[in-house]
């Protein structure tokens, strides 16, 4: 029997192909070209804090983070390095800003990369030649962080304030000077607090060159409000196919910031997705205390680690179409739930054993999963109906 096209337009699962950017190493992550975008976030410890900070590191690394940054303002800090560097999981990355001294502290301590704010060292394009060339010898990348708080003087004489160009300009110029040392195993960011001002810039910044782009949206704000910018600017890029790797910053402990970055990139199918609990809002149709039910069956499974889709939903008009839908699910009413498994119901319980019952049929579904390899993932909830 042929099979017939019933005009539905194909679910796309991706937005866009990746721009076409070089590809460097970061230690052991590679980053640009047909790499998978990386999540990135920095330590809150003091860097000289040998034991904090890698305490740090290894709880940021368990929650999926990738790459570390750490702060480097003096001495203490950049004598921390080369044991933090060897100790890690993940790369690490010093964070310069100020003294160019600390930028050859970091290449000669094995940090896997180094970041400099070209405004906020002075002198900064003189010592260019020297930092090329040492950090060619270590075979050590660069980030060029330019920021829109610390702005090369001549640039905001130039353009006002900190505009896309400004940002880009500054950033193109430094890697310029770079390249007529031969060294090309750059990265760069153009970061803004303002969403719209940072899109424009990583947009023109994309058009203009070929080096791996790291997304950040700087001082986005508490976890709330930098939580929604981040999304609502690196989902603008990356569904263009812009950004290798991303720091959300938040006034949060940075294991927050690194949970947003990977929910990011499964919202976009950029990264394998986790356990995702599909639940309803909830309306005046609900027959059972949405919020509750779906809070329980995330606590009972936070923490399971293959990528299983869970709806919980509040009623029968959307919840037998999505709990069919998904890997396992409840739509409720009248005081019962029907359980769905792999699309058939497989039993009708009371609402009291809903939340048990589900939990039950997860473990059953992972213990399949992980038998059959599926990868892991993080927990995650989203929202339907
Ligand atoms: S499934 Fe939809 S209609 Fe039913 S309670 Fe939830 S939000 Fe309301």
């Amino acid at each position: 029997m042929t099979a017939i096209s019933l005009g539905m337009p194909s679910v796309p699962t991706k937005l866009a192909e990746r721009r076409k950017s070089r590809q460097i190493q970061v230690g052991s992550v590679a980053v640009g070209g047909d790499a998978p975008v990386s999540v990135q976030s920095m330590t809150t410890t003091r860097t000289s804090d040998i034991g904090a900070t890698l305490q740090q590191i290894a709880e940021l690394t368990a929650s999926g983070c990738q790459i570390v940054r750490v702060a480097c303002p003096t001495q203490d800090d950049a004598d921390a390095l080369a044991v933090i560097a060897k100790k890690s999981q993940i790369p690490v990355i010093a964070d310069i800003h100020f003294q160019p001294k600390y930028v050859f502290a970091a290449i000669e301590a094995g940090c896997a990369a180094v970041r400099v704010n070209p405004g906020n060292i002075k002198q900064f394009d003189d010592k260019v030649k020297e930092i090329a060339r040492a950090a060619k010898d270590h075979g050590t990348p660069i980030r060029i962080g330019v920021n829109a708080g610390s702005l090369d003087r001549r640039l905001l004489q130039k353009y006002g304030k900190a505009t896309p160009e400004a940002l880009v300009e500054s950033a193109l110029w430094e890697a310029s000077l770079f390249e007529e040392h031969d060294f090309r195993e750059i990265k760069i960011s153009v970061k803004h607090n303002d969403p719209v001002v940072m899109i424009e810039a990583y947009r023109q910044l994309a058009a203009q060159c070929e080096y791996p782009l790291h997304l950040g949206v700087t001082e986005a704000g508490p976890a709330f409000q930098g939580t929604i910018k981040s999304a609502v600017a690196f989902g603008a890029l990356l569904s263009q196919g812009i950004g290798d790797t991303i720091r959300v910053s938040l006034s949060a402990p940075p294991v927050e910031e690194v949970k947003v970055g990977n929910q990011i990139l499964e919202s976009l199918n950029l990264k394998q997705r986790g356990l995702e609990i599909v639940s309803c809002p909830s309306c005046g149709r609900a027959q059972v205390d949405v919020y509750k039910l779906a809070e329980e069956v995330t606590a009972g499974l936070t923490g399971m680690e293959v990528p299983l889709r869970v709806a919980v939903m509040g009623c029968v008009v959307n919840g037998p179409g999505e709990a069919r839908e998904a890997d396992l699910g409840v739509a409720s009413g009248n005081g019962k739930g029907q359980i769905f498994v792999k699309g058939e119901v497989i039993k009708t319980v009371p609402e009291s054993k809903i939340v048990e019952t589900l939990i039950e049929e997860a473990m059953k579904l992972a213990e399949q999963m992980e038998a059959a390899g599926m990868e892991s993932g993080e927990p995650s909830v989203s929202v339907a109906g």
